[in-house]
């Protein structure tokens, strides 16, 4: 144990005894009363001493070896302690990889922040490279989810859409100038290689991290599916036919998208927990009669008009989806889990719209809705090694 106070949280001296870790509301800490002498001894806690040492220095400052190990459950209690050498298999190989670990080390230090337990960044950050998560769509907000997820090192993703990329597309998270003319996937797979911090992981479970449950060709099964559709109706209103075999398999999927002028983010649907597509039209009917018969027109309707999409709005959605999504893929299940968030241009005020599961909806969320929310359908979860 090389205990370390987690370097991500800025410490500051709240009045003459007490030590404030951390600046916002959401992940502040205070610690006190601490004497002088400890708060000499914690400027040792920088992940270079081992145990011994540390009792030896603190002999020094006239701490006995029962009051630092008080101190350092404390610590640990309270989330503030991190020991990446401690994180596990998979994350020595990851540490291994100098120019990985630079690449992702703010991404780490959020995870630290996070991650209550010491060396649990480095071992979430590990846990990514297993992780399996296919992104329908490649427009302005498919293929910047797509770049978002892959350089915050997700292991595995797959990008999803036809035709070719149209100039309308380029984004500067997402699809470049240069990628015009050639087909969408070939282009997003391109952009998924180029975004990710490092080589892909040759298979999931051979280089330390863990395997989901097994999927085609010896991959891992998905994660994690996020709708993110060029045309915008097919997130704030989508088919639940779509959505058939996901909610049959079980597999946890995420909307994002742009509408003419309004950005949508969820719901993140979780099959048989939380509603789904289906209910969510079963409900826009009961409040809204004309709603099935408006739905028809649009989604018949002839398309050729080019679809209204801000590049601000389309980057911000993508952003904030790329984020719920890597909360829920670290074991979390985000505010979008069985909600909606939406902003419309131009005062981009986000709210949110719980989208509750429906009686008539086969999908079964409505027997048995959210039992638990630390259980259920989460993808793997504390199976690293170590
Ligand atoms: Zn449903």
């Amino acid at each position: 144990m090389y205990p370390m106070l987690k370097p991500a949280l800025r410490r500051a001296w709240r009045g003459r005894n007490t030590v404030q870790f951390g600046v916002t509301p959401a992940h502040a800490v205070t610690l006190g009363p601490v004497d002088l002498a400890t708060g000499s001894f914690l400027e040792l806690l920088d992940g270079t001493r081992g145990l011994p040492l540390l009792h030896e220095e603190a002999r020094a400052l006239d701490l006995s070896e029962r009051h630092v190990d008080t101190l350092l459950a404390r610590l640990t209690e309270a989330g503030l302690l991190d020991d990446p050498r401690s994180a596990g298999q998979g994350a020595d190989v990851l540490c291994r990889r100098a120019e990985v670990m630079d690449r992702q080390r703010p991404d780490v230090a959020s995870l630290s922040v996070v991650r209550p337990e010491p060396g649990g960044g480095t071992r979430r950050m590990a846990a990514r490279r297993a992780m399996r998560v296919q992104v329908r769509g490649a427009g302005r907000v498919g293929a910047s989810i797509a770049s978002v997820l892959s350089g915050a090192g997700v292991g595995h993703v797959e990008v999803l859409d036809g035709g070719r990329t149209e100039h309308g597309d380029v984004a500067p998270g997402g699809l470049p100038p240069a990628a015009v003319g050639e087909r969408r996937d070939v282009a997003a797979r391109r952009l998924v290689r180029r975004s990710a911090p490092g080589p892909a992981p040759r298979r999931a479970g051979t280089d330390g991290a863990a395997a989901g449950p097994p999927g085609s060709a010896g991959q891992p099964g998905l994660s994690l599916i996020v709708v993110a559709p060029r045309d915008g109706l097919a997130v704030y209103a989508p088919v639940a036919d779509t959505a058939g075999p996901w909610i049959a398999s079980g597999t946890p999927h995420l909307y994002a998208g742009v509408i003419e002028a309004t950005g949508v983010v969820g719901p993140l649907v979780l099959p048989g927990g939380t509603g789904c597509a289906g209910c969510l039209e079963l409900h826009r009917a009961d409040r809204d009669p004309q709603w099935p018969r408006m739905l028809a027109q649009w989604r018949s309707g002839r398309r050729g008009a080019v679809p209204a999409c801000d590049l601000g709005l389309a980057t911000a959605v993508a952003g904030l989806a790329a984020a719920h999504a890597l909360a829920f893929l670290d074991g979390d299940l985000p505010s979008c889990t069985g909600v909606r968030w939406e902003a419309a241009l131009p005062l981009l005020d986000w709210r949110s719209e719980p989208i509750g599961p429906h009686a008539d909806c086969s999908c079964g969320a409505a027997g048995g809705a959210m039992r638990d929310r630390t259980s259920g359908a989460l993808p793997a979860q504390d199976t690293m090694a170590g």
